[in-house]
């Protein structure tokens, strides 16, 4: 049929897997569209996700890290915030990293088309452009990377003292009593944003405990760390009633087990619903192109990141767990090198996960509780930070690292680290799992010392035995 504008490769969706994608493509040289329904590029990981939650999680450990300093005879005053001057940064962050990126779609000649964009035919994308006109786009080959949204819990009324992450991230005041729906990861990073920033905050979890996925250990200590920072962490709860009164939003609860109790209901004046994050497979007519979507949303793809539709790729968030933004550009790599005909396969043995908490927490590969359920041998070394010059130096010896290895081989298959900056420092163990290291390699890398990142080595040490000197 006829089209507006004709190209090789068609995105649709500009976060880290659609700008990845178009920007590979148009490298490997192929004329690309890359549609996207705002105004800037970057997706929620840019615009309402990793970057502005990362914005406000570095003052808040700054803030955090001076309360801590009273033990080493240093004390600060209470420090004075101006939420207008933090929020004008946060955002100022956001519009340097978007603004990097259109000048890096506009240097490869990448043709960004504003607009909410819906398959019409197998090589047909109708544009509806913000000028409320249409645009229809043909192309050859096309990735779809159109990202996820935030789940709603149906019971919830709209009340603009009721947010998700996004109204989170606005941050347009700090609530004096704050609910957290959702001991995720999300939740738990901005009940800690604004619990630093003066909230008195509760966290309820229908679940058994907070951060899922995450080793239990690590988990236990970031809980003991924190247990002065929230009123009161409910898990095993359900949130079940949600109004909106004059006086405040009430919340009601349940117990998740039979013949449990609950806590009472409570007034906060503000609750964020942090409780998961489902695909946009469904919103996109991907059946127009022939593309199947499952039940939950998701596109199916094989390890080229190919849809049923041998020229349709599918990305990031949308073709499922983890919906992380370092995934979603891997894989973003591999469709668009694949579209060009290379030899390209998703192939990664690990996706690292972290929790920009307080501490951190960090882990990557097999976990001591996946490996027990599915009965699998692991042994492991681990290295108290307690034992830790730099950790101790720093005042911040709370935390751990440990390696987990095959007990026959002695390879390295899974790490973890809760601490200061554990984010910074799982990539090495992610590194140290694709290269197929065993103990013996970690233990005898040296490592810089002092360094937290030292901790490593000496985990891999600790395994062998040959690190004994611990207090
Ligand atoms: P998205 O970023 O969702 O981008 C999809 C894009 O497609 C959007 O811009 C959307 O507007 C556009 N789009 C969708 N449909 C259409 C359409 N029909 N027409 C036109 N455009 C369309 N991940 C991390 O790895 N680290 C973190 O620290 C982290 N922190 C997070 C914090 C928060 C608060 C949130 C919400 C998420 C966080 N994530 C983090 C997750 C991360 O943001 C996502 O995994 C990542 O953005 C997924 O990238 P994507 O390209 O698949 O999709």
């Amino acid at each position: 049929g006829s089209a507006d504008i004709q190209c090789d490769m068609l995105v649709l969706g500009a976060g880290p897997g659609g700008y990845s994608a178009a920007f590979r493509a148009a490298d490997l040289g192929m004329n690309t569209v890359l549609v996207e329904r705002y105004a800037t590029l970057g997706g929620v990981c840019l615009n309402v996700g990793c970057i502005p939650s990362k914005a406000l999680l570095h003052v808040a450990a700054v803030i955090d890290e001076t309360s801590h300093m009273e033990a080493m005879g240093i004390k600060f005053e209470k420090p004075s915030i101006d939420i207008d001057k933090l929020r004008a940064h946060k955002d100022k962050v956001i519009s340097k990293m978007t603004g990097g990126l259109a000048g890096m779609a506009k240097g490869r000649k990448v043709n960004v088309v504003q607009g909410v964009g819906q398959f019409v035919g197998p090589n047909h994308l109708e544009v509806a452009t913000a000028d409320g006109g249409r645009k229809t786009i043909g192309f050859k080959q096309a990735i779809i990377a159109a990202g996820s949204s935030v789940v709603k819990l149906p019971f919830v009324p709209e009340d603009e003292r009721i947010v998700d992450s996004t109204g989170a991230l606005e941050l347009r005041q700090v609530p004096k009593r704050m609910l957290v729906i959702g001991g995720g990861i999300i939740g738990l990073e901005m009940a800690t944003v604004y619990s630093t920033l003066g909230a008195r905050i509760d966290v309820v979890e229908m679940l058994d405990g907070l951060m899922q996925g995450a080793d239990r250990d690590l988990v236990k200590v970031w809980q003991k760390f924190n247990e002065k920072r929230f009123d009161r962490i409910m898990t095993k709860t359900k949130t079940v009633g949600v109004e909106a009164l004059p006086e405040g939003i009430k919340v009601t609860f349940e117990s998740a087990e039979a013949g449990g109790t609950a806590p009472e209901p409570q007034l906060y004046d503000m609750v964020l619903v942090a409780v998961g994050r489902s695909p946009n497979g469904k919103k996109i007519s991907a059946d127009k192109a022939g593309v199947a979507v499952n039940e939950r949303g998701f596109i199916p793809v094989d390890a080229q990141m190919r849809t049923n539709v041998p020229h349709i790729f599918a990305i990031g968030d949308l073709v499922g767990q983890p919906m992380l933004a370092h995934k979603a550009v891997h894989e973003a790599h591999v469709a668009a090198e694949a579209a060009a005909g290379q030899k390209s396969f998703f192939d990664a043995r690990v996706i690292p996960s972290v929790a920009y908490t307080d501490p951190e927490v960090a882990w990557v590969g097999m976990t001591e509780d996946e490996a027990k359920a599915k009965g699998v041998k692991l042994e492991k070394g681990l290295f108290p930070w307690a034992a830790s010059g730099r950790a101790v130096a720093n005042g911040r010896d709370e935390g751990f690292t440990k390696l987990l290895f095959d007990a026959e081989t002695h390879r390295i298959v899974g790490g973890g680290i809760v601490g200061t900056h554990a984010g910074d420092m799982i990539g090495e163990i992610a590194l140290a799992i694709e290269m197929g290291a065993d103990a013996v390699d970690i233990g005898k890398t040296i490592h810089p010392h002092p360094t937290l990142g030292e901790s490593i080595g000496m985990a891999a040490e600790v395994f062998e035995g040959v690190c004994t000197d611990l207090p």
